[in-house]
C-alpha cells in the first residue's frame, strides 16, 4: 500500500499545484454507486432491447418503452448514493481545486454528490421537454415523481408524452455542452480522465485539446485507452485512488 500512497500524494500535489483542473467522468465513475455502464461487461447495450431505449425512432412510435426501462436506472435517483468519486469531485471543487466537470453519464449523480459546474455532453434527464412545442419544460423531479406514478410525464399543450434532454441515438449532441467542454479542456493545465475508456467521441476527442495546449492528463479506468501512454500518472482502480484523496482531504483540513 506504500507505493500506491505515495502515488496518491503525488496525485494530489498535482491537483493542488494545478491553475485549471478539469474532471472528465464516465460510466465507470457511476458503476461505483450501482449505476450499470451501458458498454461495461454487464453493460446495459448487452440486454437485447437495450439500444432501442435511446433511439429516438423508437421513442417517437412508442416512448413508454423509454420510460419503463430506464426508470430504475435514471428515475430512481433517490435510491442511489454518490460514491466517493463523486463526493471528492464535490470536494475539490468547492475547495477551489477543480474547476469544472465535464461528464458522459446522465444519472445526476455529480448533481446529487455537490457538484456545481457539471457539463453533460450527452444531455440530461434533468430537463423534459415536447418535441412539438417550443417552450414546453418539465424537471426531473417533476417528471420522475410521474413516472413513479405509474404514469408518463405529458405536455401540458398537446398532451404528447415528454423527452427527456438526454441524446438519443440519432440526434446531435448538445451543442452549449460540447463547446463548454472543449473550452475548459483547451484551458485546462490538468485533466483527471475518470472511469471512461475513450472510446466514443466526444469524451474521446476531450483530453486532447487539454494536452495539444501543453496541459497533462491523468487517467483512471480500469481499461485500457489509447491515451495511457501519454497520461503523466495513470491508476487502475477508482475506489482505490478515490478514498486515498478522500483521507488526503481530511487531514488537509
Ligand atoms: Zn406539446
Amino acid at each position: 500500500m506504500g507505493a500506491m500512497n505515495e502515488e496518491i500524494e503525488n496525485l494530489f500535489g498535482r491537483i493542488k499545484k494545478a491553475r485549471h483542473c478539469v474532471a472528465l467522468t464516465g460510466a465507470g465513475v457511476s458503476t461505483l454507486s450501482g449505476i450499470r455502464d451501458f458498454r461495461g461487461k454487464n453493460g446495459l447495450y448487452n440486454d437485447l432491447d437495450a439500444e432501442k431505449i435511446f433511439d429516438i425512432d423508437y421513442f417517437e412510435e412508442d416512448p413508454s418503452f423509454y420510460y419503463r426501462a430506464a426508470r430504475s436506472f435514471i428515475y430512481d435517483l433517490d435510491e442511489k448514493e454518490p460514491s466517493v468519486v463523486h463526493l471528492v469531485l464535490a470536494a475539490l471543487e468547492q475547495r477551489g481545486l477543480l474547476k469544472a466537470l465535464i461528464t458522459q453519464n446522465i444519472d445526476l449523480l455529480h448533481q446529487k454528490g455537490g457538484s456545481q459546474r457539471v457539463i453533460e455532453v450527452h444531455g440530461s434527464p434533468k430537463v423534459h421537454y415536447c418535441l412539438r412545442c417550443a417552450g414546453v419544460r418539465m424537471g426531473f423531479d417533476e417528471a420522475a415523481a410521474i413516472v413513479h406514478s405509474g404514469a408518463l410525464p405529458r405536455c401540458p399543450r398537446c398532451n404528447r408524452v415528454l423527452k427527456p434532454a438526454i441524446t438519443f441515438f440519432g440526434e446531435s449532441l448538445p451543442a452549449d455542452a460540447l463547446r463548454d467542454a472543449s473550452d475548459e479542456a483547451q484551458n485546462a493545465d490538468l485533466m483527471l480522465v475518470l472511469g471512461t475508456s475513450l472510446t466514443v467521441n466526444p469524451a474521446a476527442s476531450i483530453p486532447n485539446y487539454t494536452l495539444r495546449n501543453g496541459g497533462e492528463v491523468i487517467i483512471v479506468n480500469n481499461m485500457p485507452t489509447y491515451l495511457d501512454s501519454r497520461a503523466v500518472q495513470h491508476f487502475d482502480d477508482l475506489g482505490d485512488v478515490f478514498e486515498g484523496l478522500w483521507d488526503l482531504l481530511v487531514d488537509s483540513e
